[in-house]
């Protein structure tokens, strides 16, 4: 079994979401079970410092893609954990520092159309008959918009060809362009239908991937459901509906590693599910840190995320009053939008003692609130997969969330955490409620606490679903 998984991220070097930690921590565990995967990317700034040009060989000179993609190349290296990685060197195209997909000024580049369908053609590429390396994957893996054409050229490429999959880390991302897209990237114009990659009159990356894969998986089983629906569906319920058979949802895994609050060398006091007490030490340390009130006898509700109208935020702000007479303590570490950012700045300064916030991005942060706090909210609108909760439930810290996504696949209403339906501030509120009197009965907690602690969160487990997947799509014949 050869796997090409193509992906636009890859941490560390390069992550603006979940979809780079799964491409760092996938693959590792695909290989461990035996499964020869590799991974193309871009070879972007921060992969060329990590992987120098003297060290890294060039194996294949990429010139015939047509005019807007010549003059690249794949070169060959290694991870740290022994992942093979093949990087796609463009220096017109990959060779500009920060975000991948959006300029200094912050808009997307006014090319993204030929850098990631250089990128999509490329994965096609090694999957096709015209690829004449050593190598050639069976099922060519590609990840959201940015490698969604590689099916689509994939299945207009003459010739036998790997099998392709997608998968959808989040919907809403779908890659829109103009017409003239479709001529510059060297798709066919009768691609251009509603049974192809034209979605309202733009060229859609992800409608392409998600009509021409052999399959299409996404980030919980949930949300697989949820967006063959009008409401979640963002326009592609149609479309997803009719691939029903051929669509499922694999629940991504968490770094058990970096997330242990027994090791976590962020944390001043380990503790596991047996030591809890060393949690509380946690807490005490976090208030302190966060110039709240020291005090053992109040819940301290911690949130960390990106300040967005997607994680619900606004409904948290919306209840301000209601949490700070149940009495509860909040803490709050997220940027993103203005507006929101504003909010909890406000919300700190107005209770000092009893909220706190942090705008901006703090990794030790994160986990210190993981840890220190006793319960987690995450009252998204939509959630893919999610990894907050998870972290949560692994620091005996059991989040309040809406049942969306992945938060309805892996928090058990009153058995780990507490979960509410309406994207509401009431509904918020009674399962916030129902928490905190929870929190008030040390045994209750302890359970609840323990539950989510004993759980299995790692990739294992989604690893061999992912394989099972490739096992199916190489053992069945072509097309669907
Ligand atoms: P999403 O990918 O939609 O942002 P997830 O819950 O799946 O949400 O993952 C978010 C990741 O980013 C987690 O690892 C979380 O700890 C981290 N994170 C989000 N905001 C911050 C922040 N302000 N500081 C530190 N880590 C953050």
């Amino acid at each position: 079994m050869k796997i090409l998984f193509a992906t636009s991220e890859i941490a560390p070097w390069m992550k603006t979401g979940g979809l780079g930690d799964v491409a760092a921590a996938l693959p590792p565990v695909l290989r461990a079970a035996g499964i020869d995967v590799r991974v193309l990317v871009p070879y972007y700034p921060a992969l060329r410092r990590a992987f120098p040009e003297d060290e890294t060989p060039v194996v294949a000179s990429l010139g015939n893609f047509g005019a807007h993609f010549a003059g690249s190349a794949l070169r060959a290296a290694v991870a740290p954990d022994g992942t093979p990685l093949l990087l796609l060197d463009s220096l017109i195209y990959f060779d500009r520092p920060g975000n991948p997909y959006l300029g200094p000024e912050g808009h997307d580049w006014l090319d993204n159309h030929l850098r990631f369908g250089l990128l999509s053609r490329v994965a096609a590429w090694l999957g096709s008959a015209d690829n004449h390396l050593p190598w050639q994957p069976n099922v060519v893996h590609c990840n959201d918009w940015q490698t969604g054409l590689a099916p689509a050229y994939l299945k207009l490429l003459p010739g036998s060809h790997a099998r392709a999959l997608i998968t959808v880390h989040n919907l809403a991302f779908q890659g829109l362009f103009g017409h003239h897209a479709l001529r510059e990237i060297g798709l066919p114009e009768s691609a251009w239908t509603m049974h192809g990659v034209e979605f309202h009159g733009h060229l859609s990356f992800l409608k392409g991937g998600l009509h021409y894969a052999d399959a299409i998986t996404t980030v919980s089983p949930t949300y697989a459901a949820e967006i063959q629906t009008d409401e979640e569906g963002m326009g592609l319920a149609g479309l997803l509906r009719a691939r029903a058979a051929q669509l499922s949802g694999i629940i991504n895994g968490i770094d058990t590693v970096a997330w242990d609050p027994a090791r976590d060398r962020h944390l001043s006091f380990g503790y596991d599910v047996r030591h809890l007490d060393a949690k509380r030490r946690n807490k005490a340390q976090l208030q302190e840190e966060m110039g709240l009130a020291v005090r053992d006898d109040l819940p301290l509700l911690g949130v960390v995320s990106r300040l967005t109208h997607q994680k619900g935020l606004d409904l948290i702000a919306e209840l301000q009053q209601q949490i700070a007479d149940l009495p509860a303590q909040l803490v709050v570490l997220g940027s993103g939008e203005r507006g929101l950012e504003e909010t909890f700045r406000e919300l700190a300064v107005a209770r000092p003692g009893q909220f706190a916030a942090f705008v901006g991005f703090d990794e030790g942060l994160a986990h210190r609130i993981e840890a220190g706090a006793d319960i987690f909210l995450m009252p998204s609108r939509f959630e893919p997969c999610g990894l907050n909760q998870m972290y949560s439930l692994r620091y005996g810290t059991p989040p309040v969330v809406r049942a969306t996504g992945g938060l309805a696949d892996t928090v058990i209403d009153g058995v780990n955490g507490f979960v509410f339906r309406e994207p509401t501030a009431a509904a918020l509120l009674a399962a916030l409620r129902r928490a905190v009197a929870a929190w008030h009965d040390p045994k209750t907690w302890r359970r609840l606490q323990a539950d989510g602690m004993n759980r299995d969160l790692g990739w294992t487990n989604p690893a061999s679903q992912y394989a099972a997947l490739y096992d199916k799509l190489i053992s069945r014949p072509a097309g669907h």
